[in-house]
């Protein structure tokens, strides 16, 4: 992937996870990545449509899958997409920095990605809610 197209992805996403909205300057030693929301091992393609934003940690736990299991309902559900997907419709920041699920594919993606990990819980605490939700 080329360096100009790994950039427009980070000013895309203003420079923060587009699965946890950690930002960017939050971990400055652990550099995010530009990672395939359609793993190319499922077809997915290195275009821009088809890349997003992701903290490390989003980027290991989320790996190659699409999908997962529902924590409340136990059914197969799709992960979230942040190019066709509102994070706000799927997820919220609760007060005590805890990241919750609106919907299935909100629920299903904050449990696959470990969004509530407890250290990731306690960074995000320590972030305004500017640098969350700016
Ligand atoms: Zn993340």
């Amino acid at each position: 992937m080329d360096e100009g197209l790994r950039q427009n992805v980070r000013q895309r996403a203003g420079h923060r996870c587009e699965y946890c909205r950690m930002p960017e300057s939050a971990t400055p030693f652990v550099p995010f990545h530009a990672e395939h929301i359609i793993a190319q091992q499922h077809m997915g393609t290195d275009e821009a449509d088809n890349l997003a934003l992701a903290c490390d940690r989003c980027n290991a736990y989320k790996g190659t899958n699409l999908a997962s299991v529902d924590p409340e309902t136990g059914e197969v559900t799709r992960l979230f997409h942040p190019r066709n997907d509102l994070w706000n419709v799927h997820f919220v920041i609760e007060p005590d920095g805890k990241i919750i699920g609106r919907t299935d594919v909100g629920r299903t993606t904050a449990r696959l990605l470990m969004m509530n990990a407890p250290a990731r819980v306690r960074l995000r605490c320590e972030l305004s809610s500017d640098e969350l939700n700016g």
